[in-house]
């Protein structure tokens, strides 16, 4: 299959003429700066944030690309992974006329993205074990196709997808191929970013909002070639990532022994958590999980999450999702907070068992 970038890309971005701040034209940082109206006495809080700042986040994906390993002319950061998807859609899918294939159950924003811009999305469920049916996703890609969505680890279901699976319809397909890794970081997987090079039409999204602790920065980066990268970075908000941002999570990369250290203690409690959720009996299932959260199935599911909120312990409803039914989808929480949740889980399902 021949990967043709300038025919999937809507000719409309092609000629495009992109926001141009003066600070575009000159990089200096010394100089007198009167072009963007600024206020230049400081800010009203006692750190300065009077500036804007920088929109390509350089220092940010200098020090990134040494710890992902990918050149920082490769990577878009964007307002959380959600703003990259949703980049994707008004790049590539003209309105009213292209699709996208999702593979359901699966993270709930590709829908949504596709809906508001007027995407239609082609459905290709999972196998019932959560694996992906390559030959039917190929099978459903029509000539309007620009993007297929994989999750890998799967949001809802927590597990990791078949590598084979996933370079098949790499090789099959000639339009985008995204790879959502938002839960790399808690599995035993490599990054498909390793495979950059070697796949033009792939596309790899990780997020600093799981793993890294970081949900309220808002930072997600996409991985693909400069072209692509490009073409994100000339449709994107010009000051997309906020300064604040840019300068807590550069701070938070000199201290990277900390990642390491959070996700073992998570994987360690989700281990727990997974024996502890074996011994009550009426737990029907917990799926493999090599993510943060776990998918268990429980009698009436939707009853008991009702009740469990009642009890003020909230997890994810998944009930009413494609192979998820009587389904809830839970995270891993700290020691504490995983007790007080399997107690309550005890107490609703016995209180069910008695009915
Ligand atoms: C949580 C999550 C994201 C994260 O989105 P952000 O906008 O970066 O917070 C992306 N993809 C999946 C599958 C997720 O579960």
């Amino acid at each position: 299959m021949a990967f043709d970038l300038s025919k999937l890309l809507r000719p409309h971005i092609a000629a495009l003429k992109p926001y141009s701040s003066a600070r575009d034209e000159y990089t200096g940082k010394e100089g007198v700066f009167l072009d963007a109206n600024e206020n230049p006495l400081g800010s009203i809080t006692r750190e300065a944030f009077n500036r804007y700042p920088d929109p390509y986040q350089m220092a940010l994906k200098t020090r990134l690309s040494q710890i992902k390993k990918v050149p920082a002319e490769n990577m878009f950061l964007g307002n959380g992974s959600d703003e990259a998807i949703d980049l994707l859609f008004r790049a590539f899918c003209r309105p009213g006329m292209d699709n996208v294939i999702i593979l359901p159950p699966t993270y709930g924003m590709y829908e949504v993205s596709a809906g508001i811009n007027d995407t239609r999305v082609v459905k290709v469920p999972l196998s019932t074990d959560f694996q992906i049916r390559e030959d039917e996703v190929l099978q459903a890609v029509d000539a309007h196709t620009k993007i297929i969505f994989i999750c890998s680890p799967n949001n809802p279901s927590g597990n990791k997808l078949h590598r084979d699976a996933i370079y098949k319809i790499l090789k099959g397909f000639d339009g985008l191929l995204v790879v959502d890794e938002a839960y790399i970081d808690f599995s035993d997987e490599p990054s498909f970013c390793e495979e950059l090079d070697r796949f033009p039409n792939l596309l790899v999204l990780q997020t600093l909002s799981k793993a890294w602790g970081l949900a309220a920065l808002r930072l997600g980066m996409a991985y693909a070639s400069r072209e692509i990268i490009a073409i994100l970075n000339k449709i994107k908000p010009p000051y997309n990532v906020s300064g604040l941002t840019q300068q807590t999570v550069l701070q938070a990369m000199g201290n990277m022994d900390k990642l390491g250290g959070m996700v073992q203690d998570i994987l360690k409690q989700k281990e727990k958590l997974i024996k502890d959720l074996g011994k009550i009996s009426r737990v029907e299932k917990v799926f493999p999980s090599q993510s943060n959260f776990l998918l268990v199935k429980v009698p009436d599911a939707h009853k008991v999450y009702q009740q469990l909120i009642g009890k003020k312990i909230i997890v994810r409803d998944r009930s009413k999702v494609q192979h998820c039914d009587d389904c809830l989808r839970i995270t891993v929480g700290t020691e504490g907070e995983n007790k007080r949740m399997l107690q309550a889980l005890n107490e609703v399902l016995e209180a069910q068992a008695n009915d």
